[in-house]
């Protein structure tokens, strides 16, 4: 396994064989530079400024924003090492106002990469450049609201390009070429949306019309994100697209439209969720995203060159697990389904198994960590008629251990016409 290991006290080792690197608590020491309250505006302005003493740091204003604020985007890397010899990993944070640990996480990110004299950070930056952009909408965060100033949500608003500060970072992620593409979110602390009750991640799913390069990579890359995520104990989701869909939505823009392999991350707030929590979110998820294309572009020796670092020893009255077991419940009134539908799916727990992924009629629809699990499915865009539902039990490599099957008849005739 080319991969890292989570010690007990949920610190991330990060093992990256191609760097002939073992180990580092690299998520604990990113993390610590996040403070405790969300800070303003000029503040974010000044710590970026002052990262510019680092030779690994560039900062440069891509654009204004309507109310004439600068677009700054950051660029961390090894000036030794020519950029495009480097894997690119571009961010985009807060292009609604209000969402704070998307910036956190970018001024942390900066801040580790810049200042770090660690083995592993410098190794890192030996292939990797970061480029962030920690404020998509400076005016919306000043005013504490979701829009810009034009009163537009700039997440709604890629396909079109009418904004300034949208038009501005298509410009510069034109000029970037980046390998991967990560947008950073947070969700409201209620919702009555049910996919929006906890953390999720959207990407671009295997099938449906892309190119199956890209899906692979996209859902390769979910499964890690979700084995990790599960690992250091944030509950998650991933919702995959598929082609034809709406893309105003800068996820969909730069992995549909774009061909970028490119990822909407979804914080959800409240519940004692704190803005250090949130950032730790953000970042586990980018330093997975990174490291998922790097393994991509870099050739990898056949066997790690360094011993893997041991696991914690399971608990001394841990039972022996034999192989999951999935099954699948549908609530009773829905065994002809309209709306929304819930799948519950319930495998019992074994110790390769790493997350549940839902098909619908062969197409991978979403993915998620725990071993109970509810998930929504809107009916409304299918077509009337049968269709089949699998739920797969899979481990971190993306094996299936065991699955489940239901088939339900869709019919919304009724809800349309009333
Ligand atoms: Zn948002």
């Amino acid at each position: 396994m080319r991969r890292g290991r989570v010690s007990s006290g949920g610190a991330l080792l990060v093992a990256l064989a191609c760097l002939g690197v073992c180990r580092a608590d690299i998520l604990g020491g990113i993390v610590s530079h996040c403070p405790a309250q969300s800070p303003s505006f000029e503040r974010v302005v000044a710590q970026l400024r002052a990262l510019q003493m680092s030779p690994r740091v560039e900062v440069a204003t891509i654009g204004v924003s309507r109310q004439g604020r600068p677009l700054l985007q950051v660029t961390v890397r090894d000036p030794e090492v020519p950029l495009e010899s480097t894997v690119r990993v571009f961010i985009i944070a807060r292009q609604h106002g209000t969402e704070a640990s998307g910036t956190t996480a970018c001024l942390a990110l900066a801040k580790h990469f810049a200042e770090s004299q660690g083995e592993l950070e410098q190794a890192l930056l030996r292939q990797l450049t970061w480029v962030l952009v920690p404020v998509a909408n400076p005016d919306g965060m000043v005013a504490g609201r979701r829009n810009n100033a034009a009163g537009a949500d700039l997440n709604r608003s890629w396909g079109t390009a009418a904004q300034a500060e949208v038009k501005a970072i298509i410009r510069a992620v034109e000029h970037v070429r980046p390998h991967a593409l990560v947008d950073m979110h947070e969700l409201p602390a209620s919702s009555s949306k049910a996919a929006y009750r906890d953390n999720f991640i959207q990407t671009i799913g295997p099938g449906s019309g892309l190119t199956a390069s890209l899906g692979q990579e996209c859902k390769s890359a979910s499964a890690r994100l979700a084995s990790w995520m599960g690992q250091v104990g944030y509950p998650l989701r991933v919702y995959y697209d598929t082609a034809g869909e709406n893309t105003q939505l800068c996820h969909r823009y730069f992995g549909l439209a774009r061909r970028i392999p490119s990822y909407l991350f979804e914080a959800k707030t409240g519940g004692g969720r704190t803005l250090v929590s949130r950032t730790r979110f953000h970042v586990l998820g980018a330093l997975v995203v990174a490291d998922s294309a790097l393994h991509r572009h870099y050739e990898l020796p056949a066997e790690p060159q360094v011993a893997s670092v041991p696991l914690p020893a399971p608990p001394a009255e841990a039972a022996p697990q034999g192989p999951p077991v999935v099954e699948l419940e549908l609530p009773r009134d829905q065994e002809t389904a309209r709306g929304e539908l819930s799948v519950v799916a319930k495998a019992t727990p074994a110790s390769e198994l790493a997350y549940l992924q839902l098909q619908v009629d062969g197409v991978v629809k979403a993915l998620a960590t725990s071993a109970i699990q509810t998930f929504p499915l809107d009916t409304r865009v299918y077509p009337d008629g049968e269709h089949r539902i699998v739920v797969q039990a899979c481990d971190d490599c993306g094996r299936v251990l065991a699955e489940a099957a239901v088939t339900v008849l869709v019919d919304n005739r009724q809800e349309a016409g009333e």
